[in-house]
């Protein structure tokens, strides 16, 4: 499909005749009958993982099969706070890579994902949590990963509104890191979308996968409710059903699935520009464009495949943070919503060979997935491409979990946002 370039001009053109010239963004094909690849899943990691299959690998004979609507799984429902200040070696160079390629994305995928490198703040509010964020602050300087730990003073320069003397949640001390921030989160997905289809990828929407095709340990195809497709390799990116997908292939994941919730505010005047995460509390908040603080919470204690939002967690992610935004108590909640996540044991995910040959898996991404978007879907590819995990997913096979190789970015980090 031929796609005309976004741009100013193109803009001022349209302004003149009623807007009537934009072309679809991408195509809805029918499926064929056979690809050489099959990504199963549109949302962020899936469709980059096609994307850089045919950006750095020349393989475009590749559909992505998608149940409901592109985007509309965890990537349209997260928070997008995009950070890459991990503890361990292995996530902290995926995620920085993922971040790397977020700062020329919008140039990339010409579209604007408005990324803005605003900075996020990550609060000390224990001395346990301060010597926690001294220590991630010390790997990152190894890693080549500029953070600093700051004092409550520049942290109250930084956030004017947030109260640092808190009776019980007094601020101690911050991990900052300046080129951390946020992005539009339904664009990424859009952008990716609108260039896998610029490269004569089919994306097949409504489209759900019911059973995985296999013959002598490899995947044949996939049944779908639009018919059997066949393939070459399969990649199952589907976050929360994750586990769902490799019961259909045969195989079991280390993975839990639980909801994770988020909220916003009615919209307000410009009074925070960084993001701001508060762990000891479990919220986390940041302004968006059009004004409203978007709040994150915790996930759900117990697995479920709920994806909607309950009040007791609004509750308490808004008590939470009260103590150290003052001013929210006075601001009225607009929207609640749940996301099915796909959590491992030790809070990092899961890019990998399967028992099937030409089977591969990407998922466990858990509650922050999406600041990891484009260095998962370049690395996935790299893995499908070639069969053999690349330098940044080496580490993140499904063997560490039997060989006891953990990557622990839960209790060594503190948290897994
Ligand atoms: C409330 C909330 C807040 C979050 N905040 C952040 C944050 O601030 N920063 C951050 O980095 N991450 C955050 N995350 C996590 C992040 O959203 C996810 O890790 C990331 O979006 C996962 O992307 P994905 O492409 O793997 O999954 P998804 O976007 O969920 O895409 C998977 C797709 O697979 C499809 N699918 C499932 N089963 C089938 C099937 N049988 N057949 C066909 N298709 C199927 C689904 O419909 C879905 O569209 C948050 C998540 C939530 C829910």
């Amino acid at each position: 499909m031929a796609t005309r370039r976004y741009s100013a001009f193109a803009v001022a053109r349209e302004a003149t005749r009623y807007h009537s010239g934009w072309e679809r963004a991408w195509a809805s094909p029918a499926p064929k009958a056979k690809y050489d690849v099959i990504v199963v899943g549109a949302g962020g990691h899936g469709l980059a993982t096609a994307y850089y299959l045919g950006r750095n690998h020349g393989i475009r004979n590749v559909a992505v099969v998608e149940k409901g609507w592109l985007g509309g799984g965890n990537t349209g429902r997260n928070t997008t706070i995009i950070r890459s200040n991990y503890l361990q070696d292995a996530s902290a160079a995926i995620y920085e890579k993922a971040r790397s390629l977020y700062e020329n994305l919008s140039q990339d995928l010409n579209m604007n994902v408005m990324f803005s490198p605003r900075g996020v703040l990550m609060l000390a509010q224990t001395e346990h949590e301060v010597r926690g964020w001294k220590r991630t602050a010390h790997a990152n300087v190894l890693q080549g990963i500029p953070t600093e730990f700051i004092g409550p003073k520049r942290v109250k320069e930084i956030v004017p509104i947030m109260n640092i003397d808190g009776p019980r949640y007094p601020v101690l001390g911050a991990l900052w890191q300046a080129r951390g921030g946020t992005a539009r989160h339904d664009a990424v997905a859009w952008g990716y979308a609108r260039a896998c289809s610029a490269m004569g990828m089919d994306i097949i929407q409504n489209c759900e996968v019911t059973g995985v095709r296999q013959s002598g340990g490899q995947v044949t195809g996939i049944e779908t409710t639009k018919g059997a497709i066949g393939c070459g390799k399969l990649a199952i990116v589907v976050a929360g059903h994750s586990g769902r997908l490799a019961d259909m292939a045969g195989f079991r994941l280390p993975v839990e699935s639980v909801a994770l919730q988020a909220l916003v505010s009615e919209p307000i005047k410009p009074c925070m520009d960084v993001v701001v995460m508060a762990n000891t509390v479990h919220g986390y908040m940041s302004q968006s464009d059009k004004g409203e603080m978007v709040i994150g919470g915790g996930a759900d204690s117990f697995n479920n495949f709920t994806q909607r939002g309950s009040f007791h967690h609004v509750e308490e992610t808004v008590r939470a943070l009260c103590e150290t935004f003052p001013i929210i108590t006075r601001l009225k909640m607009l929207r609640q919503w749940g996301g099915i996540v796909d959590m491992t044991g030790d809070r990092s995910p899961i890019l990998s060979k399967t028992p099937l040959g030409n089977c591969f898996i990407n998922c466990g991404w858990g509650t922050g997935g999406f600041k990891a978007i484009p260095g998962s879907g370049w690395a996935m590819a790299e893995l499908v491409a070639k069969g053999e995990p690349g330098p940044l997913s080496a580490e993140f096979g499904l063997d560490r979990f039997r060989e006891g190789r953990f990557i622990d970015e839960s209790v060594a980090a503190g948290v897994a946002h």
